[in-house]
């Protein structure tokens, strides 16, 4: 069985270096889904209040036979939630569908500068990791003036930064931001979704020379950035592929003719994306 191999967050706490995306699944597709990617080798499952499929993320970690502790869960605050009270609450009730203890990783979803309340989720975030219920507090969509922020209100930095980070959106600068920072970035629609990433040109030719899939050098340029990727997958052959990308090597040359694709987001702009 593949292993993912870890990296060391800024808190000390391992993350495991590729999850499991599970948007959109629904409960009973997130059920089936999360208890096969753990009996498949995956180590860490993300989620968020607003996929609604905590529940089935949850049964899917209770019911694959891993043990508990050996799995990292990660979830979101949603805007609705956003306020220290609030995202205190949001907390226990994402903490009581997933029918967990505690929470591996808690996320504030998008930033949303005009509600101006993430600095106050954050101390609600600060707070939940002081009490011991979240061992890594994150944010996602953030920029580098949003973390700075939260640093310079707060003095405690994000452990990670969930960003939108493919081929086609290769993020060079936010990455130097977030490593600047000892945020570790975290990358959603690492795969792009599969809009026209995988059978472009420098792909497919590192993936002849290396004789794997698109999606697996897709995945593994993530790693050689130092990015954690979180591919979606509802299917246990992909999942296994997907998680299969730690025993070879992309050239210089491949890693930089993979970035050359990029030409701009699909998701969200930070700034002005608005989720609730
Ligand atoms: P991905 O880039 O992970 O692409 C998922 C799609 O690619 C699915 O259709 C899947 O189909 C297919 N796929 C998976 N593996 C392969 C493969 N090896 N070859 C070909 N196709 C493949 O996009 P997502 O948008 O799902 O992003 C991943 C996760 O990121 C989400 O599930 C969610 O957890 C998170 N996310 C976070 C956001 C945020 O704001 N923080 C925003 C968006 C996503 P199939 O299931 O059939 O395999």
């Amino acid at each position: 069985m593949a292993t993912a191999p870890t990296v060391r967050l800024a808190d000390g706490q391992a993350l495991p270096a590729i999850g499991l995306g599970t948007s959109p699944m629904n409960d009973a597709e997130a059920e089936i889904a999360v208890r096969e990617a753990l009996q498949v080798g995956y180590r860490l499952v993300d989620t968020a209040s607003k996929y609604a499929n905590e529940i089935g993320v949850g049964r899917g970690v209770a019911t694959a036979n891993v043990p508990r502790e050996q799995v990292v869960v990660a979830t979101k605050v949603r805007g609705d939630d956003q306020g220290y009270g609030s995202t205190l609450s949001a907390f226990e009730q994402s903490r009581k569908r997933l029918g967990m203890d505690y929470v591996d990783l808690y996320l504030i979803h998008w930033p949303l500068p005009r509600l101006d309340k993430y600095v106050d989720s954050w101390r609600a975030m600060v707070r939940l990791q002081a009490d011991g219920v979240v061992r890594s507090i994150g944010v996602s969509n953030f920029t580098a003036e949003q973390i700075d922020r939260l640093l310079d209100e707060t003095g405690v930095a994000p452990a990670v930064n969930q960003i939108e980070l493919h081929p086609f959106f290769p993020q060079p600068q936010m990455r130097a931001a977030d490593a600047e920072r000892g945020v570790l970035t975290q990358s959603w629609s690492p795969l792009g979704r599969g809009r026209g990433i995988l059978p472009a040109k420098p792909v497919a030719d590192a993936a002849a020379r290396v004789d794997r899939s698109p999606g697996q050098v897709v995945l593994r340029w993530h790693v050689q950035l130092g990015a954690v990727p979180i591919p979606k997958s509802a299917s246990p052959e992909r999942q296994r592929e997907n998680l299969d990308v730690f025993d070879f090597t992309l050239t210089d040359e491949e890693m930089a003719g993979i970035s050359s694709l990029g030409r701009g987001r699909f998701g969200g702009d930070p700034m002005t994306h608005e989720e609730f």
